[in-house]
């Protein structure tokens, strides 16, 4: 490729169902690249295959990158000067080159039927040897040809594949060297007039002036075929990229639920539209310093296809699939699903804890807000994101957080006023012989000290402990009951420091009093 092209690379989706990692790392490395070379970034929807695309797959795909905040600049909705941008509305382009290829012999049209083809593959089969279409119709008179047109014979149109060696250094992949005679002529406009995937993708790029064509490494045994395209046609050869596998935790290919979730259920779990960019750019790509805290202007500064590595990247944000049938088969049918799925250490909850942490607050209270929206125990005055308390309540709570959606729990400890031992569970720890004596003691020292942080807390329940003899379940679940009313809940070194001293105490007399335990 001339060194002085412009740097234009594209991002061209098959609306075909939800934008998932895979995807949108594709998108995410095209963009970046784009934008750190100064160069342009396109989107295109490749709809040929009619049977499959649907508007609901484009409208999630668009979706999806705008909350990405993957923006184009050419492509739908916005416009460009190679439009339009949907295949499907450029099937006149396709035909004008179709017939420009056959009339200069690069390709012809095939009146083999459906039958006549599956007889040829299971006879090379039967053979043992890969199936190659045999160019039965490659060299038909003209008159042959305008007979069977005439009679209206359906046709595909196939290429002429050129025997020779076609070498082509990837980015990622390195050398790749392939013998075209493998491929055979194969289809380039199916018996319904549709391009296929090979050729339309080489029209398009050419004529929108690709420079860089990055995406994922499946897509590398169909580079040959597109480069012999190219050539054909007379477009400058773009330069190719080939992004790694990603992997899940077992080292294997993602499981289809992990490798299906839509990019949106990330959103909707809680995590911030940057996290989740600053994630996936570390899917197979490295900074060199090997910072991997990079927020999105210095990604778009810095980020470099050629530092990319070709070994696979492993998704760590599910945890190990246990490789039953059924859950390797089916995709997450709710979000609650996709949560219990999820690996807590994760990469992915490392970055998002240190946004919520980092960013500014009003941006972390705003971000949060809708996810209070269902919440009947947190008053409505406190839903807004102006109201300066909910914004110190959120301040105290951030740093426990991996997602926002986990964030209602710990607000809506700020508003437990009239406390209640609330069910049967609560109810029987407090029943427990040494529940009296625990809760007694850590009522007394409590009220002897001046705790500041989780580590003092914890210094106190020990101490409890300590006193009573007791430690694990029979320490802390009375402790809990009597400072919550409930059984389960937040992690108490968590929750104390955030509700201090007086609400404790006060907390505790309640549930003594409904219990008829004495602190005396
Ligand atoms: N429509 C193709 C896909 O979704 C595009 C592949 C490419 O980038 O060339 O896989």
């Amino acid at each position: 490729m001339p060194n002085n092209r412009e740097v234009r690379t594209r991002f061209a989706p098959s609306p075909t169902g939800f934008l998932h990692v895979g995807g949108a790392r594709t998108a995410l490395f095209n963009y970046l690249y784009a934008k750190a070379q100064g160069g342009k970034f396109l989107l295109r929807i490749e709809d040929t295959d009619q049977s499959r695309s649907t508007e609901e797959s484009f409208k999630t795909i668009l979706e999806s990158l705008e909350w990405l905040g993957i923006e184009w600049d050419e492509g739908p909705s916005v416009g460009g000067p190679f439009g339009p941008y949907v295949q499907s509305e450029r099937l006149s382009i396709y035909r004008e080159y179709t017939e420009k290829l056959i009339s200069e012999g690069k390709a012809y049209r095939c009146f083999c039927t459906q039958e006549e083809l599956e007889a040829k593959k299971k006879q090379s089969e039967a053979m043992g040897i890969p199936y190659v279409y045999d160019g039965l119709h490659a060299n038909m008179s003209e008159a042959e040809v305008q007979e069977k047109l005439k009679a209206g014979v359906p046709y595909s149109v196939r290429f002429k594949t050129p025997s020779k060696t076609l070498i082509f250094d990837d980015i990622i992949q390195g050398k790749v060297k392939f013998e075209t005679k493998l491929i055979g002529d194969f289809i380039i406009v199916k018996s319904d007039g549709f391009p296929s995937y090979n050729y339309a993708v080489v029209v398009d790029d050419g004529l929108m002036r690709i420079s860089h064509v990055i995406r994922g490494v499946g897509h590398l045994s169909n580079t040959p075929r597109q480069i012999l395209i190219y050539e054909a046609l007379g477009f400058p050869v773009p330069e190719f990229a080939h992004a790694s596998e990603i992997v899940g935790m077992d080292g294997k290919k993602l499981s289809k639920r992990a490798g299906a979730t839509s990019i949106l259920a990330f959103r909707d779990l809680g995590y911030l539209p940057e996290t989740f960019v600053n994630y996936m750019a570390l899917l197979g790509w490295t900074s060199s310093d090997g910072q991997e805290y990079l927020r999105g202007e210095t990604l778009k500064s810095i980020f470099d296809v050629h530092r990319c590595s070709k070994s696979p990247s492993t998704f760590d944000v599910f945890k190990k699939p246990k490789g039953g049938e059924e859950e390797v088969a089916t995709n997450f049918s709710s979000l609650e699903q996709i949560a219990e799925a999820m690996n807590p250490k994760s990469k992915l909850n490392w970055l998002s804890n240190k946004y919520i942490r980092e960013l500014p607050i009003a941006q972390i209270t705003e971000a949060l807000v809708p996810f209070l929206t269902d919440r009947t125990d947190i008053p409505k005055e406190h839903k807004d994101p102006r109201n300066p308390e909910l914004a110190s309540i959120v301040d105290s709570v951030r740093v426990y957080l991996d997602n926002l959606r986990q964030a209602p729990d710990y607000v809506a400890e700020f508003f437990v006023s009239d406390i209640k031992i609330a069910g049967e569970e609560a109810e029987e720890v407090l029943k427990q012989e040494t529940a009296a004596s625990v809760i007694r003691e850590f009522y007394r020292l409590l009220s002897e000290s001046l705790p500041q942080n989780d580590e003092d807390y914890k210094t106190l329940m020990t101490q409890a402990g300590e006193a009573t003899g007791q430690k694990g379940k029979t320490l802390y679940m009375p402790i809990r009951v009597a400072t919550t009313g409930k059984a389960h809940g937040l992690e108490l070194p968590i929750l104390f420091p955030l509700l201090g001293k007086e609400k404790l105490l006060k907390r505790i007399e309640k549930t003594v009093l409904q219990s008829g335990i004495s602190l005396n």
